[in-house]
């Protein structure tokens, strides 16, 4: 049994060319100096300056009254789910939803809540899809509770919903009385890339988070935002899994600063992503998914090489990318620059000829 992550295969040099996943961003030298700087207190204790500030600055960015500071994206899911629901109730959610497939099955293990699965595109599903999802309330069905979306898609292929399509899903959900919630990753790109802020985007949401470790940047961090009400209940989850903290303003601190200074360049990323599909499309046998946004799908069937073969290969080049449902996933973000996108293109092309 191998639970650990694999290390880097012997004798592969080091990556020059990360597009593995936005996660693997290091934090720039502005970020460091800012997390030098913070102001820091007992968080557990409701007593760091930097983490307030950066609540509430989440709050107001996500028009919501309250917002908490955690570790992780995953683990704002898993709070947000323990909070909303109760053990035998029902999530609905996409069937590529991230909850579903990589958190370790945290809900079924902590909040013993089941998941339904909806099919769609991309990623999405329709306000008629949630409506057909919609169980009789007998004593024998399980008691549908919460929806859930991801702003982008990740498996989707980074895909952006609609506002509109938001508020028609969030709007079924509604009439039903469940609560709803958005897993809000990469929920900057997915603003940046339509145009629509933030507070508008997740309106029809009951909670919503933000990760800082995706594009934004940051070496730690996610904010969970919802009612006073909701951030009230989820500070006991908060607590009672471990996930209250001390001084951690030093990360907070790095998030303030991606709030700052690395949002409005995820447009770069976008722009990165879309030449990196342009390219990928002129390789015989290769066919790539037009990204909404930093996430690149293609599927390299046609070429005649496995994901795996040819993630091990980009390897030995400096190239990473990750495999996901068949398909390799490539990722732009703060490291990645335009030139590596080029170079990145010219390898691929050339580890595909030689299958
Ligand atoms: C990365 C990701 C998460 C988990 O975030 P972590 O900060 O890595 O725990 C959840 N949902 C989606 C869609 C993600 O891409």
């Amino acid at each position: 049994m191998v639970h650990a992550p694999p290390r880097p295969p012997a004798g592969a040099p080091p990556v020059r060319i990360n597009l593995y996943s936005d996660t693997q961003t290091r934090p720039t030298p502005a970020m460091r100096e800012a997390m030098l700087r913070a102001e820091v207190g007992d968080e557990q204790h409701g007593d760091d300056p930097t983490v307030h500030a950066l609540c509430d600055r989440m709050a107001a960015l996500m028009g919501k009254e309250a917002a908490m500071f955690l570790p992780s994206g995953t683990m704002c899911n898993v709070v947000a789910i323990l909070t909303h629901c109760r053990s035998g109730d029902e999530v609905v959610a996409h069937e590529t939803s991230h909850i579903l497939h990589s958190e370790g099955g945290a809900h079924a293990a902590f909040a013993g809540v089941q998941i339904m699965p909806l099919k769609g595109p991309r990623g999405m599903f329709t306000a008629g899809d949630v409506r057909a999802a919609i169980r009789p309330r007998t004593r024998y069905a399980p008691p549908q509770r919460l929806l859930e979306v991801e702003q982008t898609a990740n498996i989707g292929g980074g895909a952006v919903w609609p506002l509109r399509q938001l508020e028609e899903v969030a709007a079924v959900a509604r009439e039903q009385g469940w609560a709803t919630h958005m897993d809000g990753a990469r929920l900057m790109n997915a603003c940046v890339a339509s145009g629509v802020p933030p507070a508008e985007m997740v309106a029809s949401f009951d909670s919503v988070w933000l990760d800082f470790t995706k594009g934004l940047g940051a070496p730690l961090g996610a904010v969970l935002c919802g009612s006073a009400e909701f951030i009230g209940q989820a500070w006991r989850w908060k607590q009672r899994l471990g996930g209250s903290m001390r001084q951690a303003g030093i990360c907070a601190a790095a998030c303030l600063h991606a709030l700052d200074h690395h949002v409005d360049r995820l447009a770069e990323d976008h722009a990165n992503a879309k030449a990196l599909a342009r390219g990928l499309r002129q390789i015989p046998g290769v066919v790539v998914e037009e990204p909404d946004t930093n996430l690149v799908f293609f599927d390299i069937r046609g070429a005649g090489m496995e994901v795996a073969r040819l993630q091990r290969e980009l390897l030995l080049r400096g190239v990473a990318v990750s495999g996901l449902g068949g398909r390799v996933r490539a990722c732009t973000h703060l490291d990645v620059t335009a030139p590596m996108i080029e170079e990145a293109v010219a390898i691929i092309r050339e580890t595909l000829a030689a299958a």
